[in-house]
């Protein structure tokens, strides 16, 4: 272990595995490995690492990352900086603001504790909440843009500590500039959300509204979250001990975004109407559904990996799987799609450690 630093001691270790911090459990060594748990160990390393030149990754729950199985050669940066703070605005609503290395779920637990309402559907999703912008994480009708109110952030290109609001994210589905245009300037520190007080919870999605058919009473924000998690367990969506079908990085590719006519396309070659949803002015068509038709079932296996018996979008470790077992898998997914259906299908894990032709030939993003 090695100790890089300038004014905070941080400990700096050498060929850590990747592997055991993943979901997919997947990965080679990271060539260095530092844990920031405060903003200024956290800013100190990164820029210890920009002056020796090392490429860096800033690493949260490892819950949506695809990792080489040559692993990363620079540093790889645990922004575990923890601390909630809970501040009540006075027109109905808090502001809750949480260090970038907070279990996402216990924070909606808090939350939901507290009476708060507007995250209480994205209950079980693993991670930290450094990451929740990135992707703007989202499920079961809910997204955190819809209550971000500001994210504070290291600009690595102005090397200043800056607050961004809501637009300043460009949110919209599993993207944000965090993962597009601004793709690795910005490091989360702490994100600001503004809950609503004493407010009734969202059960406007259907598999939610269905788990509460025939009750008269009306759902409790805890009822919601105790609900989300029982239908996230029964698809393998939350991380349980012993659930073989966990081991995974959550839905492998994003629900294709696409214009009407190739909407129809997708009607004539399934010879059925694809379900669609209006998204960012295309429509959205469920990527399992094409899975699901192109041949590939739930439960399908290629050797080391497979997809899930109880989700056609989550890609599975099956046990002992390199990351070349799932890239040739994924591949063979996306050919049988397009062949089938005229759509690419892009992944949704960020990729680590890959060469970029290989990034650009699955239509993914690094990390
Ligand atoms: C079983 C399962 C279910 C899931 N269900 C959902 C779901 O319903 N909806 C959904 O949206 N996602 C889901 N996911 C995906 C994943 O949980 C989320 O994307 C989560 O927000 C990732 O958090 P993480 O801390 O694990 O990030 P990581 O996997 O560690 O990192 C993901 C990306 O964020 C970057 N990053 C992490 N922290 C920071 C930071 N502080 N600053 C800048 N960049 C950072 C990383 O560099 C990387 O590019 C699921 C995953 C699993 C395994």
């Amino acid at each position: 272990m090695g100790c890089y630093t300038r004014g905070a001691v941080i400990p700096v270790q050498e060929n850590i595995r990747l592997a055991p911090l993943t979901t997919l459990g997947i990965g080679g060594p990271a060539r260095r490995f530092a844990r920031a748990s405060t903003e200024d160990a956290l800013v100190e390393a990164l820029e210890v690492a920009g002056d020796a030149g090392w490429p860096r990754l800033v690493l949260g729950g490892g819950s949506n990352l695809l990792v080489s199985d040559a692993g990363f050669d620079g540093l790889v940066l645990a922004a575990a900086i923890g601390g909630v703070t809970f501040t009540e605005a006075g027109d109905g609503t808090t502001r809750v603001t949480a260090g970038a290395g907070v279990n996402w779920d216990s924070l909606v637990s808090a939350c939901v504790g507290r009476g708060l309402a507007g995250i209480e559907c994205l209950s079980g999703i693993p991670g930290w909440v450094g990451a929740t912008p990135i992707q703007n994480v989202g499920a079961y009708g809910q997204e955190v843009s819809d209550v971000i109110a500001r994210v504070r952030a290291y600009d690595r290109q102005t090397a200043d500590v800056v607050e961004l609001s809501a637009a300043d994210c460009g949110f919209s589905y599993r993207t944000s500039v965090f993962n597009t245009t601004a793709r690795g300037r910005y490091v989360v520190l702490s994100v600001t959300y503004v809950l609503r007080d004493d407010a009734p919870p969202a059960i406007g999605y259907p598999d939610v509204a269905r788990a509460f058919d025939g009750r008269a009473a009306p759902p409790s924000l805890r009822d919601v979250r105790d609900a989300v998690r029982r239908i996230r367990a029964s698809k393998a969506m939350l991380l349980t001990d012993g659930d073989a079908d966990v081991r995974s990085a959550g839905s492998f590719f994003k629900n294709p975004i696409v214009d009407e006519s190739a909407a129809h396309g997708v009607d004539a070659a399934a010879g059925a109407a694809c379900p669609r949803y209006p998204a960012d002015g295309g429509v959205k068509l469920p990527a399992a559904w094409l899975i699901e038709r192109a041949g590939f079932g739930k439960g399908t296996r290629r050797g080391r990996v497979g997809l899930s018996t109880k989700h056609t979008l989550a890609l599975i470790n099956r046990g002992g799987a390199s990351a070349s077992d799932v890239l040739s898998f994924a591949g063979e997914i996306q050919e049988g799609v397009e062949a089938g259906f005229g759509v690419r299908l892009r992944p949704e894990p960020a990729f680590v450690g890959f060469p970029d032709d290989v990034v650009r030939r699955f239509g993914a993003v690094s990390a």
